[in-house]
């Protein structure tokens, strides 16, 4: 699995993110950082779930959250129905 992390910070231009989880006006479409774009997540969005959301001192919670998200994702596409007994 690849991943990509893009830091930019503050810098709100979404212009070279090539995929549909932006809203017309150009702002991330997410919840809670999780995109609605499969495997895309944003971290540090002003307001994203509280004040601390954008500050080195408060992103931990949206980070945990996040990371909790997509370690279930992992093992949802890991799962292997059993097979029917005979
Ligand atoms: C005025 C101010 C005061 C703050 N005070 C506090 C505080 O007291 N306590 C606190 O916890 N937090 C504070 N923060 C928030 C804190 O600065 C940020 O949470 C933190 O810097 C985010 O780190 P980052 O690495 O994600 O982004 P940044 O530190 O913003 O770094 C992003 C880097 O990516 C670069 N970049 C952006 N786009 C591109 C691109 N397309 N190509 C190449 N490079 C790019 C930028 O130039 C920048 O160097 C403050 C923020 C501001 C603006």
């Amino acid at each position: 699995m690849t991943s990509i992390l893009w830091a930019t910070g503050f810098t709100h231009d979404y212009g070279w993110l090539k995929v549909d989880a932006l809203d017309a006006s150009g702002k991330p479409r997410h919840q809670r950082g999780v995109s609605s774009e499969p495997g895309v997540y944003f971290l540090g969005l002003p307001y994203q779930s509280r004040r601390g959301s954008s500050f080195i001192w408060g992103v931990w919670h949206d980070a945990k959250f996040v990371a909790d998200h997509i370690a279930k994702q992992r093992l949802y596409l890991a799962y292997r129905a059993p097979a029917a007994a005979e």
